[in-house]
């Protein structure tokens, strides 16, 4: 028996010192890890002179120093142990509080004073230790039961933040980590303090396993160091470090973190935020103005119910109804292991300079566009009296020339045309006025201009639909000539192009399919983002401003219909677009 106590003892300390060893190799010197080495430094240097005293026999004066050694390991556990702990759940600021002071490090420095230096904690004369068949020496002393009472206390009350901080943790590897910790911790302190100072009390003689018990824990440890990055680097410290503010929120869209960055921007205090719900305090409102329809679900209700990530600039974050920031946001959920969401992180930015910025570009396009539309206008016009003007007098070389400045004059002014109506669409005054008409009159026209001047391409009419819907007759027409327009220009070795009508049950779909260059899968859902071109398109020397399908869009959307696109890069696009019937 007394063999097995001593090997558990070697045992214990060599787990404690490899354990040791893989803290000081990780690369974050963090208060946690920094605690946590102390804390098994003294669990060290408690259970190495036990072994000493445990295999050899000693002379009463070399005895003494060895358990007054070990005697300082045994104090200062709880002490190391409750530091510990409130570095890990981010409360170190409370070691420094009076009552702390007072009830740990006071008292600790009063027992090993007591331990040291009387008999009133533990027995320090050869005499009067009772050596038990383990090697375990009885020489407990009256005080003993009050040091066990303090240890026991320290130990519960450092358990009390850290299962706290457990069930708070949304992030589930952190929260593994966390409980490892827990059980890693609590088994041993517990049980050891109970074979090892309790029972020693009331005069039972069982085999003490708080020593056996320490190697178990430095297993557990070292497992949750492997297996899940225990102590790597907290992610409560990422989290403060990051430039964006980030708020988490659980499934109730309670708060349960919210980092530095996210509270310099609100100027408040954790406290004041923490375990509030989030619309008490926040309100997240889509800017106006945004042209056409949009969805009016808030977005954090929609990343819970889809388990989507979404990223948006387009929204004001009131707070308290204080303060409001035009932001930035990326909302994602968290995920927990079985696949179900636990709650969502909102990192964002204050974007309010960047969009003063924007409204002011926007500003600047729409009065730079207009006022060189009005001189352009006039010079088109000029430029086509003069065109028939030499007509009339058959003078072949110059009607040439001057029919390449109109050309190139026209797409000037739709050039123009288009940043008008970006800007204006960027400050909401874009607006559609809709009249009862005929889809079929309309796409008679355009195709008619279209091939009055375009040799290369046929344009296939295909369906019909005699019904008529409100519609803005000179937007919808903007919206084929752009997509035709696009079919040609993005098809130059086909020669067809084909236009369909459909007619379904609420809507009318139009479609227009080319046989060109396709769009790249990677690019469809951006081509109608404003100056977006695709990565073909740019290499290519087809030209372009990327204007034309954002606005398509917008008044597709202000239409209360939708556009889309189908598209195999190499062979071709066919982009729709619907309009309701009502
Ligand atoms: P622009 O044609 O002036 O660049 P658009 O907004 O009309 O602007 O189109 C945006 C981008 O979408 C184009 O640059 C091109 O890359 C891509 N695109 C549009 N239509 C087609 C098409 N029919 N086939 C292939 N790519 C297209």
């Amino acid at each position: 028996m007394r063999m097995v106590y001593i090997l558990s003892l070697v045992l214990a300390s060599i787990s404690t010192t490899i354990l040791i060893f893989l803290l000081s190799k990780r690369a974050t010197n963090s208060a946690i890890i920094s605690t946590f080495i102390v804390l098994l430094l003294l669990i060290l240097f408690w259970a190495v002179p036990q072994i000493i005293l445990a295999s050899v026999t000693l002379p009463e004066t070399t005895y003494a120093l060895i358990d007054k050694i070990s005697g300082f390991g045994y104090v200062f556990i709880p002490v190391a142990f409750s530091i510990f702990t409130l570095a890990y759940t981010d409360m170190l600021k409370r070691a420094v509080q009076l009552w702390f002071i007072l009830y740990v490090y006071v008292l600790a420095i009063v027992f090993l004073f007591f331990a040291w230096n009387t008999d009133l904690i533990e027995q320090h004369s050869h005499g009067s230790i009772v050596s038990t068949n383990w090697g375990v020496h009885t020489k407990v002393g009256d005080l003993f039961p009050l040091i066990v009472v303090w240890f026991e206390s320290i130990i519960i009350f450092s358990m009390i933040p850290l299962i706290r901080h457990y069930r708070k943790i949304l992030d589930p590897v952190q929260k593994r980590q966390t409980l490892l910790l827990i059980i890693a911790m609590l088994i041993p302190l517990s049980f050891g303090t109970i074979t090892n100072g309790l029972f020693p009390i009331l005069h039972i003689m069982i085999m003490p396993i708080a020593i056996p018990l320490t190697s178990i824990m430095a297993l557990i440890i070292a497992y949750a160091i492997m297996k899940y990055g225990l102590f790597e680097m907290s992610s409560q410290t990422i989290l403060s470090s990051l430039g964006s503010g980030i708020i988490t929120l659980n499934k109730e869209k309670k708060i349960m973190q919210i980092n530095d960055s996210a509270l310099d921007t609100f100027g408040v205090e954790a406290k004041e935020i923490v375990g509030q719900h989030f619309d008490t305090l926040f309100k997240l409102r889509r800017q106006p103005p945004v042209y056409g329809v949009f969805s009016k679900e808030s977005p954090l209700i929609s990343v819970l119910n889809t388990g989507k990530q979404t990223t948006s600039r387009n929204y004001f974050l009131n707070f308290k109804n204080k303060k409001r920031f035009a932001v930035e946001f990326t909302i994602s959920p968290i995920i927990a292991s079985k696949k179900s969401i636990v709650g969502l992180t909102i990192m964002f930015h204050d974007i309010s300079r960047e969009k003063e910025l924007e409204k002011s570009k926007n500003e600047f396009i729409g009065i730079a566009s207009h006022e060189l539309k009005t001189p352009l206008t006039a010079v088109i016009g000029f430029s086509q009296i003069f065109e028939r003007q030499l007509h009339k007098e058959g003078n072949a070389n110059h009607i040439h020339f001057i029919k390449t400045i109109n050309d190139q004059l026209i797409k000037m002014k739709d050039l123009v045309e288009d940043l008008l109506n970006v800007s204006r669409l960027e400050t909401g005054e874009f607006v559609v006025r809709k009249k009862p008409s005929n889809i079929d009159e309309l796409i008679e026209k355009v195709v008619n201009d279209f091939q009055g001047d375009n040799t290369t391409h046929r344009i296939v009419r295909q369906g019909k639909s005699k019904v008529k819907i409100s519609l803005d007759a000179e937007k919808i027409r903007q919206v084929i000539t752009n997509l035709i327009s696009n079919a040609i220009k993005y098809s130059p070795d086909a020669n067809k192009v084909i236009l369909v009508v459909e007619e379904q049950k609420n809507s009318i779909i139009i479609r227009v399919q080319d046989f060109g260059i396709g769009i790249p899968k990677k690019d469809e859902h951006k081509i109608f983002q404003r100056f977006y071109r695709t990565s073909i398109s740019q290499h290519s020397t087809i030209s372009g401003f990327g204007l034309g399908l954002y606005i398509s869009n917008a008044i597709v959307r202000g239409h209360k219909g939708k556009m889309w696109v189908d598209s195999t890069e190499g062979k071709g696009s066919t982009f729709s677009f619907s309009l309701p019937k009502k």
